[in-house]
Parts: C-alpha cells; sequence; structure tokens
C-alpha cells in the first residue's frame, strides 16, 4: 500500500480522530497513489495513524477510512460502516417517515458518501475522490438494503471539482422517476430526485418543522424561503389561520402549491408571493403588515469562510426586517445552515438584527438539523445547521 509520511507534529489532528488530512501536513507521498485510492497514514517517525482515500487534487489531501490497521478497506468494511450508520437512526426516525439521510459522510464514517433514502428509492452524492473510487462498490452495496428498488446519483455538485471530478448524475440501479412520493410526519410531499435542491429535498429541518406545527394554531404564519412549502405545509397541518409563502423561485412555489393540495390542506389559508425575499419583506414592512410566527430558512449566504462578513450582513438585514414585522409577543423561527457562521455569531447577528429594529426579544429554544444528521464528536464540521425560537415582547 502506498503511504503518505506527515510533517513532523501533524499528527495531532488524526490523533483526535478528525478524519482529514491537509495538504499542508503531508512530508511525502511514497509509492504511487491514483485518486481515491487507499494510503497508509503515518507520523513523520513511521508509526501508522489512520488508512485513508488519497486525493491528489484536493486540498485536503486524505480523508480517514478507519484508524485501524488490522482491517481491509474494502467492500466488507464498507457493509459494517453502513450497517453502523443504518443503526445509529434506529428509534430516531418519526412514525410515518418514509424519507431521511442515511449516511451523512464523514460524521458516518464514510467521507464524501452522502444517501438519502425517499421511500423505495436512494439517491447518492459522491463528494470526494474516495467515494467515487468506490462507487461500483456503494452501488452492490445498497441495493442489498431491505426494500430498495432504485438508486439515483446526484453527485452535480460544484464541490466535486475540488477533488478533480466533473459534476455528475443519473440512475445507478433501476429506474426511478424523477417524482418520488414520500412521508414526513404524516404528510406526503413529492421529490423532485432529478433537478430539487440537494437529493431532492430538505431532510435536515424535518424536526424543525414540527416544531413550527405545534407553534401555528390560530397564528398569521409568513415563511420566507419556502422553497416547496416544507414549513407552510407543516403550519397548515397545525391549524395556522393563515400562511403567506415567500420563495424566489416559481417553480418551487408551483410544487408548494401542489403539496398543500396533496395534504388536503385549505389552500384558501395561503398567499404565495414569488419575489426576492429582502425586498417582498422591504415592502411587507412599508405597507404596515405584520405576523404573530415567521420562519425564516435562507439559503446558505457563506458558501466558503471569506464570505461570513458578507453572509453576516445577509442575515441581519433579513432577521431585522422580520423583526419588524412581528406582533407584540409574536415568534422568530431563524435559520442559518452555513456551516461557516458559527451559532455563537448566528445569535449575535439576529441579537444585532433585534437592535437595530428596536425590539426587546428572548431565546426561548434552539434548533438544529435532525437526528439522522447526527455529529461526530471529532468532526464538529457536520454540524452546520442552527436555528433560533425568539419571542419579541
Ligand atoms: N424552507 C425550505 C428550504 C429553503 S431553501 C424547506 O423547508 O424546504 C432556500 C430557498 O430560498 C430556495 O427555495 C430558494 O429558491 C430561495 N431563495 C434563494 N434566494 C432567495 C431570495 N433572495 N429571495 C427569495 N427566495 C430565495
Amino acid at each position: 500500500m502506498a503511504s503518505l509520511l506527515l510533517k513532523p507534529g501533524r499528527e495531532k489532528a488524526l490523533l483526535r480522530r478528525h478524519p482529514w488530512v491537509f495538504s499542508g501536513a503531508v512530508q511525502r507521498v511514497k509509492g504511487n497513489p491514483g485518486p481515491g485510492e487507499t494510503v497508509a497514514v503515518l507520523t513523520a517517525e513511521g508509526k501508522f495513524l489512520a488508512q485513508a482515500a488519497y486525493s491528489p487534487h484536493s486540498q485536503i489531501r486524505a480523508r480517514v477510512w478507519t484508524f485501524r490497521d488490522d482491517v481491509v478497506v474494502g467492500p466488507d468494511w464498507f457493509r459494517e460502516r453502513l450497517e453502523a450508520a443504518r443503526s445509529r437512526r434506529e428509534g430516531w426516525i418519526p412514525p410515518e417517515t418514509t424519507a431521511y439521510r442515511v449516511v451523512f459522510g464523514e460524521a458516518d464514517g464514510l467521507p464524501g458518501l452522502i444517501v438519502d433514502r425517499y421511500e423505495d428509492t436512494l439517491v447518492v452524492q459522491l463528494l470526494s475522490a474516495g467515494a467515487e473510487y468506490w462507487r461500483e462498490t456503494w452501488v452492490t452495496l445498497l441495493k442489498e438494503w431491505p426494500g430498495v428498488r432504485h438508486i439515483y446519483e446526484r453527485s452535480d455538485v460544484e464541490v466535486r471539482r475540488l477533488e478533480g471530478l466533473e459534476p455528475r448524475s443519473g440512475p445507478l440501479w433501476g429506474q426511478p422517476p424523477r417524482y418520488v412520493r414520500y412521508r414526513e410526519c404524516g404528510l406526503t410531499f413529492v421529490a423532485d430526485i432529478v433537478q430539487g435542491h440537494k437529493t431532492g429535498a430538505y431532510l435536515d429541518q424535518r424536526e424543525n418543522r414540527r416544531v413550527v406545527r405545534a407553534l401555528a394554531r390560530g397564528r398569521e404564519v409568513l415563511d420566507v424561503f419556502c422553497y416547496t412549502g416544507g414549513f407552510t405545509v407543516y403550519a397548515l397541518a397545525g391549524r395556522a389561520a393563515h400562511v403567506t409563502a415567500v420563495d424566489v423561485s416559481e417553480e418551487a412555489l408551483s410544487q408548494a402549491r401542489e403539496h398543500v393540495a396533496l395534504n388536503g390542506l385549505p389552500q384558501e389559508r395561503v398567499t404565495w408571493v414569488q419575489g426576492n425575499a429582502f425586498e417582498v419583506l422591504r415592502d411587507l414592512v412599508a405597507r404596515g403588515r405584520t405576523f404573530d410566527l415567521i420562519v425564516l430558512d435562507p439559503p446558505k449566504f457563506a458558501q466558503r469562510a471569506e464570505q461570513v462578513p458578507q453572509a453576516a450582513r445577509g442575515y441581519k438585514d433579513i432577521n431585522r426586517l422580520a423583526f419588524l414585522l412581528l406582533r407584540p409577543g409574536g415568534l422568530l423561527v431563524t435559520f442559518s445552515c452555513s456551516g461557516h457562521v458559527a451559532p455563537d455569531l448566528f445569535q449575535k447577528i439576529v441579537a444585532d438584527a433585534a437592535l437595530d429594529a428596536d425590539r426587546e426579544a428572548h431565546i426561548l429554544q434552539r434548533l438544529f438539523q435532525g437526528p439522522d444528521h447526527p455529529v461526530a464528536l471529532p468532526y464538529p464540521e457536520a454540524a452546520y445547521l442552527k436555528g433560533l425560537v425568539v419571542r419579541v415582547a
């Protein structure tokens, strides 16, 4: 097996079981490993640290498959890891729910591999050279899973280029339909697995949608960045008096409308607004409109660490507008899915927004991604979604 010899003292992260080896930590590559091939990672003194997937094009030069030297990285090992991922989620998927993340990359000890389940269809993303190298193996192993009939690939993401890979998508096994119907907490949705965001839906918000359902009764709700209407549907199911749902995408709104209809919910209680949320909210403020409950679930404003200051301005602006639109006693349920925006920074941004809007407010609850997006303790980067339930005076 080829090996990576680290520079002196650069083994610290690996000793703490963090799964990444950065290019700057590598002293020398011994042998001639190809992209995705398994290499032994060694200290400067030649002591074994881990077996990892080699990625010659990436700043993350290797991603750890295992810290053990007594296992063979291959189908049997991966079958065990997949089984571990499956049992980690047992008992944590709510009733009447047939869509959830079954493999969350590094957090499940399978760097670069994402697998989401929608009923009998698995949608996978291969995001690293290592995950790509074992492409056939994933298909072989995943089609053994009970009830799986189709596997579709959605590796059409730019991060692949950092690994020297082209974006790619299409069926891997079976003939999945473009629109896959699934249940979430007793509600019915349809994922567009071919063109939808991520693998077709934002599965990470499920637990937070339940929170909104529980808060919605009798309230006038504003769902900003509604996409295909996840929060809107839950709010209606929770007997909201009315929902105003905003998104820039006409296509997302038309799927959201379908979701309301599909669940037999009262369509006359929804106002759909297509437009730029920043402008729509400014306009609502200008017209003196107010709401009892506002959900803000914007897209990832900070893709990279350098974008954090700019992202912070965006978060602050949209939250400030929301504060201006809340009635006394109203609730703001506000999110950031930018991993680079840490929870304490996000809280500061929301505090600044309240200050600018001259509203007194309290955090009543902190929100997080669902348990099917677990965070391995040595890999805190997996924690990306954060939210606050804030009550204004
Ligand atoms: N809340 C959704 C997920 C939101 S994803 C759910 O639970 O499923 C972010 C959404 O923001 C996308 O639908 C995207 O179309 C929309 N969006 C991005 N920029 C926007 C803008 N400036 N104004 C309004 N919507 C925007």
